[in-house]
């Protein structure tokens, strides 16, 4: 135990309280409820008097308006703990579960839980963050019927990024242009074929003696669309991602800075440097 680590300190208080309370399910288990899961799950319908055992958390759902009144709850502890030194964020990395046996229709179930660990700060591609792993007994009765060990990871988010771009060996060329300002296509040796995106070979004569051309950086808007959805990392929504017509007569797609795109609108690259090794082409009105 570290004295001086508020998280480790309060993971050991919780940990030492062993099980919190039974807390019961809200219903007993019942048909109209597997009818619903099997039905979101897709699965075959379920009528012989048990519940599918993977439905075992279903029973003991609080709803969306628990009562204040529940007993504490281990993991809703400590993630309050997390949550106040700023580890705000959270995803669940395992679970598993084990059934003891079926449960029947009219059995009420209870649950209580305790903290079995709590692991960090660990650095992930997340972010830093602690691990948070509980487990958890069902019971008919006095009986155990199912176990659940569930971790969750409690993580500070990393600062946004940018999306960054795979470079390959076809398109190295390209990224390497535009970090010293130049808008490459990939132009074939053989029949001077232009191209892009970049590829191994020549989709014209097949040839694999491929070098770039640099071109003028104009064109016109081919078509556009307006991303509203999902959020992209380092990006303010909603963003214009145009299909830009070269005068070279090769399309590229890139994203539009400028207010509203117009099918057709002359368009003019500029080169956004993200950071040492990356520079973007963005399109504006020309
Ligand atoms: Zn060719």
């Amino acid at each position: 135990m570290n004295a001086m680590n508020p998280i480790l300190d309060a993971a050991e208080r919780l940990k030492a309280l062993g099980s919190c309370g039974f807390r019961e399910a809200r219903d007993p288990v019942n048909q109209p409820m597997i009818n619903n899961w099997t039905e979101v799950m897709g699965g075959p319908a379920w009528d012989d008097g048990v519940a599918p055992p993977a439905m075992i958390q279903v029973w003991t759902m609080r709803g969306l308006h628990p009562s204040a009144s529940l007993p504490e709850d281990p993991l809703w502890a400590m993630s309050a703990v997390l949550d106040e030194a700023g580890y705000t964020s959270v995803v669940a990395t395992n679970s598993e579960q084990t059934y003891h046996r079926y449960v029947k229709l009219g059995e009420r179930l209870t649950v209580r839980s305790r903290l079995s660990d709590v692991v960090g700060p660990k650095r992930t591609a997340l972010g830093e963050g602690w691990f948070v792993t509980t487990e958890s007994v069902w019971y008919s009765g006095d009986e155990p019927v199912a176990t659940m060990m569930f971790r969750i990871l409690k993580y500070r988010p990393a600062p946004r990024q940018v999306l960054r771009p795979v470079v390959t060996d076809d398109n190295a060329f390209f990224w390497e242009g535009t970090g010293s300002g130049e808008l490459r296509i990939q132009k074939c040796l053989q029949c001077g074929r232009l191209r892009h995106p970049p590829g191994p070979m020549c989709p014209a004569c097949g040839s694999g003696s491929l070098s770039y051309a640099v071109a003028k950086g104009e064109g016109t808007v081919f078509s556009y669309v307006v991303h509203h959805h999902p959020a992209v990392p380092g990006r303010e929504l909603p963003f214009i991602v145009v299909l830009v017509e070269l005068t070279e007569g090769v399309r590229m797609v890139g994203s539009f800075d400028g207010g509203q795109a117009s099918i057709g609108q002359p368009v003019r690259v500029r080169f956004q440097r993200i950071d040492e090794t990356l520079t973007m082409p963005v399109w504006e009105a020309a």
